[in-house]
């Protein structure tokens, strides 16, 4: 039976990892090792500078008071007893398009599997802020993809970023391997004043602009398609290397 490390960047209470154990459960074992509070938009961040503490909630079930990043590491290395076929990170309710993976726990705890050399999915929702998440569709088209990932495993230094539209199940056209795309952000930072009249800026909000390049994650998306993009660990630019003259 396989031995499945689920986490995500909402904190272990969020419905969305609830809802995605119940869905894997059906393949395998399912040990949840979560951040205690919110990370989102946390990246790859790791604590450095103070420890770390695990609670165990149950025998399936763990928080650390960490990152992303920081329970997948802690996870694989130390709370579970062997090592896990897959890691999943997620629901997370909000979508993980384009520019956005940069910022993302939910990624980024995937990343990390993929840096341990274990195949890992990291999984979102397209909701709008405040709109009723269809979790349970999202869980299922991730044990889906889960399954299909556990018997052929993934290309190497490889993670599927997945983002499922926030619709019923038979409003779903099907499922799509995209690339990335541009998700670029009017307004995103927000310069208020406290009570006392001083100045301050809060992150975050905006309108954000989808780029309409043809088979990215965005457009999929918004096709009503489960967009799977492959990330790769290597950000290089492979293409200006080549055309770069060493002096
Ligand atoms: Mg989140």
């Amino acid at each position: 039976m396989a031995l499945i490390l689920l986490t995500n960047d909402d904190g272990v209470r969020a419905p969305g990892l609830a809802a995605l154990a119940g869905a894997l459960v059906a393949l395998g074992r399912v040990v949840i090792v979560a951040p205690e509070q919110d990370n989102s938009a946390a990246s790859h961040s790791l604590t450095m500078r103070r420890p770390l503490h695990v609670r165990e909630i149950d025998a399936n079930s763990y928080a650390i008071d960490g990152t992303p990043a920081d329970c997948v590491m802690i996870g694989v290395k130390k709370v579970l007893a062997e090592r896990p076929a897959l890691v999943v990170s997620g629901i997370n309710p909000g979508p993980n398009l384009g520019d956005d993976i940069n910022y993302s726990g939910t990624v980024s705890a995937a990343r990390e599997g993929t840096l341990l050399g274990i195949p890992s999915l990291a999984v979102s929702l397209v909701a709008a802020n405040g709109e009723p998440c269809q979790y349970a569709v999202a869980a299922e088209e991730a044990a889906q993809l889960a399954a299909l990932v556990l018997k052929d495993g993934l290309p190497p230094d490889t993670l599927f970023n997945i983002n499922v539209p926030n619709l019923p199940a038979a409003e779903l056209k099907g499922r799509r391997y995209t690339r990335q795309g541009r998700r670029l952000y009017d307004n995103a930072i927000q310069e208020t004043f406290d009570p006392w009249g001083r100045r301050h800026y809060w992150i975050g909000g905006g309108t954000p602009r989808w780029s309409e390049e043809p088979e990215t994650d965005v457009q999929t998306v918004l096709a009503a398609y489960v967009s799977v993009t492959p990330l790769h660990l290597d950000m290089t630019n492979h293409r200006a290397l080549q055309g770069l003259v060493e002096g």
